[in-house]
């Protein structure tokens, strides 16, 4: 079955949109195309002495089947179910004399296909076939940049050397330079938005140590990026920013520290007065006591006595995820001895 889609156009195999649609049983008797098109089966309906009318005036089946908004075999069809043998109509070839081909021999090899379809009043597609019927092979104009490291882009049509170019599978520069490929690329992506995220997650799948490993080179070349990084992941992701903050506040409730503990630990240290990592005086303004775990809780360090010290909030910014011997090389034990001794000097 064939019909014509939304726009008019006449499709092979496409199953009229307006089939149960719309019954116009009006024949449609005006050229053009028009917004309602009427339903399929009524078009069976033409008069075939219009249709001959029309052929006759054409002769030509694609303009009738066009003046009568149906398809060339159901002009045929309607006429043979009357009874009447479609006439033929015989198109005037062009005889390619002996002159003409001289002509085309000497044209051809150089002359763009277009100026010489336009002279021969034929089409470019007809020229070519001809000219391979006699044997006439086209001299190619070889660009001044034509060379082993510059190649023709299909997509702007410039010349360009092959580091602009994405390599194919071959190992070849492909037909499009970087910047057309990627247009075409952001121009599909805006148009398939979903798929571009099966594409991610697929290749992510796929190169999941490779991306991690290369991500990490990067960022441990650049700390400072990586903190910017963090904050817009931050801003980009609240919901997920909130889940770690969850994760993190019920490992803090897993741990056994009663508050009375950390209240006796932060004024052991308060007596001590100076962060035990810097060495300066934590005065509240300037700095102020914050609680250090040496394993992160994110690395999965407990919030118990045992992996928690007071320092500074200069400190315990600059530590971050780091243990306390990588950041330092000191200990928890190692603090509280020094800073159990020094309170119990300035006591006594
Ligand atoms: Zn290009
Ligand atoms: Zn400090």
């Amino acid at each position: 079955m064939s019909g014509r889609d939304k726009r008019g156009r006449f499709v092979k195999g496409h199953r009229p949109w307006s089939a149960g649609k719309t019954k116009d049983i009006e024949p449609r008797l005006s050229g053009g195309r028009r917004p309602g098109i009427p339903n399929y089966s009524a078009r069976l309906n033409i008069e075939p002495e219009e249709i001959l009318k029309v052929l006759q005036r054409t002769r030509n089946y694609r303009k009738t089947a066009k003046h009568f908004g149906c398809s060339k075999p159901t002009v045929r069809n309607i006429l043979r179910r009357n009874g009447i043998t479609p006439p033929k109509f015989e198109r005037p070839r062009s005889v390619w004399t002996e002159e003409r081909i001289e002509e085309l021999r000497r044209m051809y090899p150089t002359i763009p296909t277009r100026e010489v379809a336009e002279y021969f009043k034929t089409t470019e597609m007809n020229i070519i076939k001809q000219a391979e019927n006699f044997g006439i092979k086209k001299i190619r104009k070889q660009h001044p940049n034509r060379t082993s490291t510059h190649k023709y882009c299909s997509g702007c049509k410039q010349w360009k050397p092959h580091s602009e170019f994405w390599k194919n599978k071959y190992g070849n520069p492909a037909s499009e330079c970087k910047l057309c490929n990627n247009k075409r690329k952001m121009n599909y992506v805006r148009r398939n938005p979903d798929k571009e995220l099966i594409w991610r997650k697929r290749y992510y799948q796929k190169h999941r140590d490779e991306i991690i490993k290369k991500v990490t080179d990067f960022y441990k070349k650049r700390p400072e990026l990586r903190k910017l990084y963090n904050k817009r992941w931050m801003k980009r992701n609240p919901d997920k920013y909130k889940a770690v903050r969850a994760r993190r506040e019920k490992r803090k409730k897993d741990g056994n520290i009663s508050s009375d503990d950390i209240l006796r630990l932060l004024i052991m240290f308060k007596k001590y007065g100076c962060c035990p990592i810097c060495d300066k005086v934590v005065d509240g303004k300037r700095r102020a006591w914050w609680l250090e775990h040496d394993i992160p809780l994110s690395r999965g360090g407990k919030h118990e006595l045992s992996n928690v010290i007071y320092d500074c909030n200069i400190c315990n910014m600059k530590k971050g995820t780091k243990t306390l011997k990588e950041f330092c090389g000191m200990t928890v034990d190692g603090i509280l001895e020094k800073v159990q001794k020094e309170v119990k000097e300035k006591v006594a």
